[in-house]
This record gives structure tokens, sequence and C-alpha cells, in this order.
């Protein structure tokens, strides 16, 4: 007789498919708010005084490349964030060097924060929390995941990050201006959290951000990485 432990079926595992082939298993999702001194210019910030700003979004926000995003509901003001991505093969707490970092990284992917902007401002103005504007259905976006040893990171010394929205280039900004570097991140996460193999860290976006409506294809592309693309509909 099969006896089943959980009162209903659990939902599957969210995952981001892997450049070459397999599924990385997605445990949390992590982000980074004001990360390139010209778009928290644009926000209105002052990138000298901010210290990094954390949130997360559900793992099962997840959505691949080649796929149609549907217009989110209880938004006026959709915006797109180009953003790298970075996927840990491993964790711990209370890392101590950017090496120790470093190592943890399975592989880095293009990504996009799709985020209600509206529901942002408001949440902003009345100092409430980011979940509903940031945390919602498809909101985040990762390309296939190109694994460390295929694109190192020196290869990422000069690459610039683009976003582009109908064929129309709408961010492009140097990676370098990113104000905390991916091991800086990981390093301040492991401060807060027992971080794990299947975490992913959406690590900031430049300026340049905007909105998106029915219809239109968004393009992020960040150096050799597999581009992300997706429509909204
Ligand atoms: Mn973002």
């Amino acid at each position: 007789m099969f006896v089943m432990r959980y009162v209903f079926e659990p939902p599957p595992i969210s995952s981001a498919a892997v450049l070459g082939g397999g599924e990385f298993p997605v445990r949390r999702i992590f982000c980074i708010g004001k990360n390139y001194a010209d778009h928290v210019k644009e926000m209105g910030g002052d990138p000298k005084s901010d210290p990094p700003v954390f949130f997360t979004k559900p793992a099962d926000a997840i959505v691949g490349t080649g796929t149609v995003i549907p217009y989110p509901q209880a938004t006026a003001n959709f915006h797109y964030e180009g953003e790298l991505v970075v996927a840990l093969k491993a964790g711990g707490r209370d890392i101590k060097t950017p090496e120790d970092a470093a190592a943890l990284i399975f592989g880095q992917a293009c990504g996009c924060d799709l985020t209600r902007r509206d529901l942002q401002a408001a949440a902003k103005k009345a100092g409430a929390p980011w979940d509903t504007a940031k945390g919602f259905d498809n909101s985040a976006a990762v390309g296939l995941i190109a694994r460390i040893e295929d694109f190192p990171p020196p290869l990422f010394a000069d690459a610039r990050i683009c976003l582009a929205v109908n064929g129309v280039e709408k961010q492009n900004a140097a990676l370098g201006g990113m104000i905390w570097s991916a091991p800086e991140i990981i390093m301040a996460l492991s401060r807060l959290f027992e971080l794990k193999a299947g975490d992913l860290i959406f690590t900031g976006t430049p300026e340049g951000v905007g909105p998106l409506v029915n219809g239109d294809r968004v393009e992020v592309m960040i150096g050799p990485l597999p581009p992300l693309e997706f429509a909204i509909g």
C-alpha cells in the first residue's frame, strides 16, 4: 500500500538550466540593490553613503531563457533590471576572504531582476518591506548558467552588461562598475545567512532601468555568457 508522507504532492524543485546540460537546483535567491554607482544616483541615492541592501525572491520565481512571461498582476510600472547572476555550489557562514568566497561559485548567468516599480516606490515611501515589489511570480529570469571553469572571472574584467528591449539598447555598463564584487557580496551575505549549494545571487543592476509592456522582447548580454532572452505577454 502506498503511504504518502506529505498531505499533498510537494511542488517540484525549482531549477535553472546549465550550459552544456543538467539543471542547477535552486535553494534560495538573494539579491543586492544599489550596486552600481550610476544606478544608485538615478534612484536618488548617494553611492558612497549607502550600505548594500539585500532582499530575496522565492526559489519558484525562477524563469528560464526563451520563455514568455505574463505581464504581472497589481502593477502599472513593471521594470527590467539586467544583472549578473552567480550560482553557488557550496556555502557557509562568516566567509572571511574573497578567495574563499570565489571558491564557492559554481557558475554565472545573465539575469533580469523583474520589479513592480510602483509597489517598490510605495514600499520605500512607507518604510515597508519590498516583497510585493520584488518577490512575485516569474520575477527572477535567468539564462543558462555557465560553469565557472568555462568562463573564469578574468574574462569579465572588461565585460559589458547590456540589456535591450525590442532590439533597442537600454542598459550598457562596465561590469567592473559594481560597488561590491561578487566575492564581496558572498562575504557580506554569509554574515547574515548560512549560504548553501543551490543559492543564486543577483548582483545588482546598472543605470538605465525602465518599463516593460505586453509584447516586449528583452535580451540581457554579459561578455561571453549565453544571453538571456524572454518576452512579455
Ligand atoms: Mn536588482
